[in-house]
């Protein structure tokens, strides 16, 4: 009899499991978090659905400018949607693009970064009395 499975809980394998998205202009296959959706308007307007849950179809870039550059140039969010979409505001998307990809910059940095220091240091940054050493702020 072959052998069983360990059964791991199911939420357990769940947590575990990162949906992929294909980027439309250079076709890799990234996390879902590290993309930037598009949708098209209904005035068939290109706009950045920073939130990730807007209505409508979606098409997936990674986040980076040359990317949208790309997909612009070859005409890919067109193929997507299959229709002729609007981009005459790239220049403001592309702007767009760019603060969302340092703000993400940023918040991954907030908190991936620990800094450890002498609970003395500690206290002077915070202004507050520590008892756990090492500190962490
Ligand atoms: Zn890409």
């Amino acid at each position: 009899m072959a052998k069983r499975k360990a059964n791991l809980p199911t939420n357990k394998r769940e947590s575990k499991r990162i949906t992929l998205r294909t980027c439309i202009a250079c076709r890799k296959k990234l996390p879902k978090k590290e993309m930037v959706r598009f949708v098209l308007r209904q005035s068939k307007q290109l706009a950045i659905d920073e939130s990730g849950k807007s209505g409508g179809r979606g098409v997936n870039l990674c986040a980076s400018a040359s990317c949208f550059e790309d997909a612009v140039e070859r005409g890919s969010f067109n193929r997507a949607w299959k229709t002729n979409v609007d981009v005459s505001d790239r220049d403001k998307i592309e702007e767009e693009l760019e603060k969302l990809i340092e703000q993400r910059a940023f918040r991954k940095g907030e908190r991936s970064v620990t800094f450890r220091v002498d609970k003395t240091v500690a206290e002077e940054i915070t202004g507050k009395a520590v008892t756990k050493q090492p500190a962490t702020i």
